[in-house]
């Protein structure tokens, strides 16, 4: 496999076009407006400029990585010599639905589909597809330049081949791969969303403020991230969709959603993204401050 093609340029679409960038793949990068990719390439820059200034990589390897890196609005055009397209669109089962039946049409026969989903039923992506036995999920951790697994995830009709493809490719950008089966929240997420929502009810309640929840969690725990700020860094409404996975999925009410964190991602305070979630990153992102609920 040579030509990716990473549909989604927001947290993790760009980070997956770095990556693959970075180990000599040619990648081709997509979203719906300029604006978007000129943004997705902005922080492809400085975080592979954070790689050089650690030594890991040289100036020149770094230019090489942008160079391999093209960007487009048109999707059909991207995916025409594509040898695997990732999907890292926004959480949305309607909206993934669509791009997986454009995919399917304009991309070669034998091309994979990979779909970055955080909790979406992979089997259900593969049946918008007339490649079912093609289709896997490809579940990159953020940030995705630094975190070292890929969940893979192995829909009820992905075939062998497939599968050890994408375990190769995946060790070919010098990442992990762990197979997980096609259940909501694979295996990543089904452990980790309930301890976030947990963390979340717990602020809700009263009793604890977000600082001390975070801190217990580091201290404690030995977590290098207290689980309000990761939820920040995850975005707060892709935690609100995975939950809603969870609890639809399993039909059990340990997984419904605090109802914070519903307010939260209505009022448009989605975390890090938008600057403000549990914590204020406006002011100085090296020390966001803790806000009070
Ligand atoms: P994001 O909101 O940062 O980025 C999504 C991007 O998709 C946006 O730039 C949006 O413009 C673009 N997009 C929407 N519709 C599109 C279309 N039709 N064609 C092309 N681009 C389109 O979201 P994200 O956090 O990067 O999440 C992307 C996917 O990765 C989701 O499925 C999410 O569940 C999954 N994921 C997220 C994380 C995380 O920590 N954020 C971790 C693992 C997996």
């Amino acid at each position: 496999m040579k030509n990716i093609t990473v549909v989604g340029s927001g947290t993790m679409g760009s980070g997956i076009a770095h990556c693959f960038g970075q180990f000599g793949f040619d990648v081709k990068l997509v979203d719906l407006n300029e604006d978007a990719l000129k943004k997705a390439l902005e922080k492809i820059w400085k975080n592979l400029d954070r790689q050089v200034n650690k030594g890991i990589l040289t100036i020149e390897d770094k230019a090489a990585a942008l160079n391999r890196i093209k960007t487009y609005t048109d999707l059909n055009l991207a995916i025409s010599s594509a040898d695997l397209v990732i999907e890292a669109a926004t959480e949305n089962q309607a909206l993934k639905a669509k791009i997986f039946q454009q995919i399917d049409e304009a991309a070669p026969a034998h091309c994979i589909l990979a779909s970055n989903t955080s909790s979406l039923s992979i089997t259900t992506l593969a049946s918008y597809t007339k490649r079912p036995e093609k289709v896997i999920g490809m579940h990159f951790m953020n940030p995705v330049p630094v975190m070292r697994l890929v969940e893979i995830i192995k829909g009820y009709q992905t075939d062998e081949a497939t599968l050890s493809a994408i375990e190769e490719l995946t060790k070919a950008i010098e990442k992990v791969p762990l197979v997980a089966a096609d259940y909501p929240g694979f295996v990543a997420n089904r452990i980790l969303l309930p301890m976030i929502n947990e963390a979340i009810e717990t602020l809700f309640q009263g009793v604890g403020t977000v600082e001390t929840i975070d801190e217990m969690m580091k201290l404690g725990m030995g977590h290098p991230m207290g689980p309000l700020r990761l939820a920040d860094f995850i975005g707060l409404d892709v935690c609100l969709s995975v939950l809603e996975v969870l609890h639809q999925g399993f039909g059990k009410d340990k997984y419904a959603p605090c109802p914070l964190l519903r307010n939260m991602v209505a009022s448009g305070n989605l975390g890090v993204k938008t600057k403000r979630g549990f914590y204020d990153y406006s002011q100085n992102p090296k020390q966001p401050v803790p806000l009070t609920f």
